[in-house]
């Protein structure tokens, strides 16, 4: 057991520091600490240790650490030797909502645009409804790239799928393609735009742009310095996991497991994978739940309650 546990560790460091390193790979000498640490943001108290490029191990606080953001150009190019994958457990999901509501905020996003959709699922009148959270499914076959007009959306190495603001139209072919709805049109200029001063970057999706058409990125501007997704980092109830496929790993941050030994033994499976779309997204069904569904619908606000009046679990209970 023991044994186990500490290859579980040093797997997860591995993992993150491999995170780490590629980041710094991009910045020579001692202009690492000035680049990725920035003194102007409040401190977390926590102290973690950042490899500088001289090998030095240096310690900084974790709130400080930020990536400059890649170039439009270096966007096309994954992060050297990833594949990235996500796991969302349903059976520990209890629509807290925090990883909506940490992603609108890492995004400046406005509240009426999530990249993360929580929906309310019941596969047959006889069967228990559970919460189901929906980010961008980053598909090996995505349909979205092979019908955009421009070549504003892209499939990189990596296997995440972007946007470039940049070069989008707004046609919102992308959004008919998309077999899965996870993407969304910025009908105007909205002001949590501009709350964000750092230079555009496609792998931060942010500043938003009207009349283009913008969607989950899966973070790696947060994954070039080692970190979770925002939503995998907020969710209280660790439903999501973030990881490597080729390292056949994955952890929502406070337990790293084996990809293929989680999807085999809990019955992972891929969202109407029948369509072919080969998603990067895999979801544990929702058995012995730890919630009821009701508890999801506590302190919700009436405009998302409302979401749910026609589902028919809304209609059973009169929502
Ligand atoms: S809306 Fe933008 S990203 Fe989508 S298909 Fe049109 S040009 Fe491409
Ligand atoms: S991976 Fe990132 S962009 Fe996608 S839903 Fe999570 S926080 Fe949002």
């Amino acid at each position: 057991m023991e044994d186990n546990n500490d290859n579980k560790k040093s797997s997860r460091r591995q993992f993150l520091k491999k995170g780490l390193i590629a980041g710094a790979g991009v910045v020579a000498g001692g202009s690492l600490l000035a680049a990725y640490v920035d003194k102007s943001k409040p401190t977390s108290g926590e102290k973690v240790k950042v490899l500088t490029t001289e090998g030095e191990l240096v310690e900084v606080d974790k709130a400080l650490i930020h990536s400059p953001r890649v170039s439009i150009e270096e966007s096309h190019k994954g992060i050297p030797g990833r594949k990235f994958v996500m796991v969302i457990d349903l059976a520990k999901c209890k629509n807290a909502r925090k990883c909506v509501e940490a992603c609108q905020k890492g995004h400046h996003l406005p509240r009426s645009q999530e990249f993360m959709k929580v929906y309310l699922l019941q596969d047959s009148e006889k069967s228990a409804p559970y919460w189901f959270p929906k980010p961008c499914f980053h598909c090996d076959n995505p349909l979205c790239v092979s019908v955009c007009p421009v070549g504003a959306t892209y499939k990189r190495s990596d296997g995440i799928v972007l946007i470039d603001n940049q070069r989008c139209i707004g046609c919102k072919f992308c959004m008919t393609g998309c077999p899965y709805s996870t993407r969304v049109f910025a009908w105007k200029d909205y002001p949590e735009y501009a709350e964000d001063k750092e230079p555009y970057s496609p792998e931060a999706s942010s500043p938003g742009k009207e009349g283009t058409v913008s969607k989950c990125d899966f973070c790696p501007d947060l994954v070039r310095i080692g970190k979770l997704p925002y939503c995998a980092q907020n969710c209280p109830m660790g439903v999501i996991y973030f990881g490597d496929i080729d390292e056949d790993t994955v952890t929502n941050g406070s337990e790293t497991l084996r990809f293929s030994e989680l999807i085999r033994d809990r019955s992972g499976y891929r969202y109407l994978e029948v369509l072919g779309t080969r998603p990067s997204v895999y979801y544990l069904p929702p058995v012995e739940r730890q919630f009821p569904v009701e508890s999801g619908f506590k302190d919700l606000e009436e405009s998302v309650k409302n979401r749910f009046k026609n589902t028919p679990y809304g209609k059973t209970h009169k929502l």
